[in-house]
Protein backbone atom coordinates (compact mmCIF):
# COMPACT_ATOMS: atom_id res chain seq x y z
CA UNK A 1 0.00 0.00 0.00
CA UNK A 2 1.40 3.32 -0.50
CA UNK A 3 1.93 6.07 1.86
CA UNK A 4 -1.29 7.71 2.64
CA UNK A 5 0.55 10.92 3.78
CA UNK A 6 1.58 11.35 0.85
CA UNK A 7 0.92 14.68 -1.02
CA UNK A 8 -2.29 13.29 -2.84
CA UNK A 9 -4.39 16.63 -2.28
CA UNK A 10 -6.77 17.31 0.41
CA UNK A 11 -8.79 14.51 1.29
CA UNK A 12 -10.59 15.86 4.50
CA UNK A 13 -14.69 15.33 5.35
CA UNK A 14 -14.48 19.52 5.56
CA UNK A 15 -13.95 20.10 1.78
CA UNK A 16 -14.59 24.30 2.31
CA UNK A 17 -14.01 24.99 -1.16
CA UNK A 18 -11.36 23.13 -2.31
CA UNK A 19 -9.78 22.61 -5.25
CA UNK A 20 -10.32 19.28 -5.36
CA UNK A 21 -12.17 17.21 -8.68
CA UNK A 22 -15.74 16.73 -6.57
CA UNK A 23 -16.11 20.82 -6.87
CA UNK A 24 -19.56 21.66 -7.55
CA UNK A 25 -20.42 24.16 -10.81
CA UNK A 26 -19.99 27.71 -9.42
CA UNK A 27 -23.70 29.12 -9.26
CA UNK A 28 -24.51 32.64 -9.60
CA UNK A 29 -25.52 34.86 -6.64
CA UNK A 30 -28.97 35.27 -5.88
CA UNK A 31 -30.65 39.15 -5.48
CA UNK A 32 -32.47 39.24 -2.57
CA UNK A 33 -34.33 41.99 -1.38
CA UNK A 34 -33.89 43.41 2.50
CA UNK A 35 -37.85 42.92 4.36
CA UNK A 36 -36.16 45.78 6.70
CA UNK A 37 -34.84 48.42 4.23
CA UNK A 38 -34.94 46.92 1.27
CA UNK A 39 -31.10 46.96 0.01
CA UNK A 40 -30.30 44.88 -2.69
CA UNK A 41 -28.13 41.75 -1.14
CA UNK A 42 -26.29 39.43 -3.09
CA UNK A 43 -26.41 36.29 -1.39
CA UNK A 44 -24.37 33.39 -2.08
CA UNK A 45 -26.07 29.83 -2.01
CA UNK A 46 -23.58 28.85 0.90
CA UNK A 47 -24.01 31.88 3.04
CA UNK A 48 -26.55 33.04 5.71
CA UNK A 49 -29.31 35.04 4.95
CA UNK A 50 -28.96 38.53 5.95
CA UNK A 51 -29.12 41.54 5.28
CA UNK A 52 -25.52 43.91 5.26
CA UNK A 53 -27.03 46.96 5.41
CA UNK A 54 -29.10 46.16 8.75
CA UNK A 55 -28.62 42.48 9.93
CA UNK A 56 -31.84 41.85 9.22
CA UNK A 57 -32.34 38.37 8.22
CA UNK A 58 -35.72 38.49 6.06
CA UNK A 59 -35.16 38.75 2.64
CA UNK A 60 -37.21 38.80 -0.68
CA UNK A 61 -35.78 36.59 -3.29
CA UNK A 62 -35.75 38.88 -5.94
CA UNK A 63 -37.20 37.75 -9.25
CA UNK A 64 -34.32 36.60 -11.49
CA UNK A 65 -34.58 36.03 -15.40
CA UNK A 66 -33.16 32.58 -15.69
CA UNK A 67 -35.68 29.65 -15.23
CA UNK A 68 -35.30 28.37 -11.92
CA UNK A 69 -35.33 24.88 -11.62
CA UNK A 70 -37.38 22.31 -8.51
CA UNK A 71 -38.01 19.10 -9.54
CA UNK A 72 -39.57 16.79 -6.85
CA UNK A 73 -38.08 13.99 -7.09
ZN1 LIG B 1 -31.70 45.55 5.57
Amino acid sequence: MSDPTASQGTQGPTGGGGMGGMMPPPRENMDYICADCGAKNEIKPREPIRCRECGHRIMYKKRTKRMVQFEAR
